[in-house]
């Protein structure tokens, strides 16, 4: 292949063709392909060109000279894009089409060409869904602000309305910044690591409306912390307070330290009648509307009757093995993470939950534990991080042959190699993309295999 003559800065027209599975428009000059930002199919758009790789290189659109029918006005691109909401220029629809297909594409890339992908199943209403929002926090013209990153980059875009976000966390957010910048607190300089408040996460609990704020800190002494805390908690709303100190030059938000400066450890939620505590670390999914239609799926799929030994592999804080352990005999999680298993434990007996263990350990070693003592598993539920099914988990499965494996992805990509793996084993049911992310390009999806 020829590389063309492009440099960065130049400004370019260029006719899009696709849409990667980044959400970005796909161009091709000659047959270098250019990923432009704010471009849809179909469209003819003014670009400048970002960057210029081997192969590859990245534009940003600059203005659309023909508009795709599939575009959405009532939304600043630019804005939405700032990172958060990098789809939602493309119409709801034609979003749920494109995560569909994207499932599609890859499954027919590893050659599994036959198996069925139904329609994806959307939200009703597809924006303020987040129950969790991590606000970076700058010095900005002198005042404390808070806003989002651009793209690619660790510029803060001040933003108050995050459109995907519970509207009673974007108050929150906007609430203790006041109350910030009422006592002169600084946000945090990251180019001189000097500053003060790096992150504001909050939680609100979509069916109990607790909320949890921490702030996190690049270092331990707030001036006024007493005030803040006392003005934080003015709010009926807010039931929990923490401190996270975190003076590393780093991209990973929480540090070492969490202290609760008011009010209880976690906030409780609800997920299919099942009350969950929630602690500051705890992975607990972040859309509830969808996570409940997920799950209800999930365990439909499985088909219990109520005699089976169910496997909750990545359980995180027992969520579905939680919520399908009355449909059971007994379920064991496993979870690499120890509080998460804590957590797990701690919930099957706030819910009153007896058939319910919970491991610490990587699913792969701890399966390959139980092939090897030839234990037996009916029914085997994952919901694996991106990369995917460890290759030595297949291989245990082959040997420990459950009857059924329930798969929830958030990789469409490792989804279709692991079950061209396991197709020689397994028939392999119908895919359903279940869209847990709206107006971002992150696709979810769930599919039962069954023993042949
Ligand atoms: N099923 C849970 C959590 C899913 S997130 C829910 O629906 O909320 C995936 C979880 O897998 C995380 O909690 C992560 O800590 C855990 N994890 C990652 N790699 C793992 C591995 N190899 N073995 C077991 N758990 C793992």
């Amino acid at each position: 292949m020829q590389k063309p003559n492009l440099k960065k800065n130049q400004k370019i027209e260029l006719t899009i063709e696709d849409l990667s599975y980044e959400g970005k428009g796909v161009a091709k000059v000659d047959d270098f392909t250019l990923f432009v930002d704010n471009a849809l199919p179909g469209e003819v758009v003014n670009a400048v060109i970002t960057r210029i790789n081997k192969n590859f290189g990245f534009a940003r659109t600059l203005d659309v000279i023909k508009e795709s029918p599939d575009r959405v006005h009532d939304i600043d691109a630019i804005y939405a894009q700032t990172g958060i909401a990098p789809l939602s220029h493309l119409k709801y629809d034609k979003q749920l089409e494109f995560k569909r297909n994207q499932v599609v594409v890859d499954f027919n890339k590893i050659g599994l060409k036959d198996v069925v992908v139904n329609e994806t199943l959307g939200m009703e209403s597809p924006f303020n869904y987040r129950n969790k929002a991590q606000v970076p926090v700058r010095q900005i013209n002198g005042k404390l602000t808070t806003g989002f990153y651009r793209r690619r980059s660790h510029d803060l875009v001040p933003m108050e309305n995050f459109l995907i976000q519970d509207p009673k966390i974007d108050e929150e957010i906007i609430k203790v910044r006041d109350i910030l910048r009422k006592y002169k607190v600084r946000g945090f300089d990251e180019e001189n690591q000097k500053g003060q408040i790096r992150t504001i996460m909050v939680r609100r609990a979509y069916f109990t409306g607790e909320m949890m704020v921490v702030l996190v800190s690049r270092t331990r002494d707030i001036s006024h912390y007493k005030d803040i805390t006392n003005e934080i908690m003015d709010n009926p709303d807010v039931k929990s307070l923490y401190l996270n100190v975190n003076s590393k030059n780093t991209n990973v938000i929480f540090g070492q330290e969490m202290t609760l400066l008011a009010g209880k450890k976690y906030i409780d939620d609800k997920i299919l009648g099942h009350t969950y505590r929630i602690s500051p670390r705890s992975f607990y999914q972040v859309n509830p509307v969808q996570t409940q239609n997920l799950y209800k799926m999930a365990i439909d799929k499985a088909e219990l009757t109520g005699k089976e030994e169910v496997v909750d592999a990545y359980s995180g804080i027992g969520t579905i093995g939680l919520s399908l352990a009355d449909k059971a005999k007994h379920v064991t999680g496993i979870e690499v993470i120890e509080d998460a298993v804590k957590d797990a434990d701690q919930n099957a007996k706030l819910n009153g939950i007896e058939n319910a263990d919970f491991v610490v350990g990587k699913t792969e070693d701890v399966l390959d534990e139980w092939a090897k003592n030839n234990m037996s598993v009916d029914v085997l539920m994952v919901d694996p991080p991106r990369k995917g099914l460890a290759n030595s988990l297949i291989d245990s499965l082959k040997n420990i042959q459950p009857k059924k494996i329930v798969y929830i992805s958030c990789n469409p990509a490792t989804l279709a190699r692991d079950l061209s793996l396991l197709s020689d084993t397994y028939e392999i049911g119908d895919v359903t993309p279940v869209d847990m992310f709206p107006m971002t390009n992150h696709i979810e999806s769930v599919v039962a295999l069954t023993l042949k």
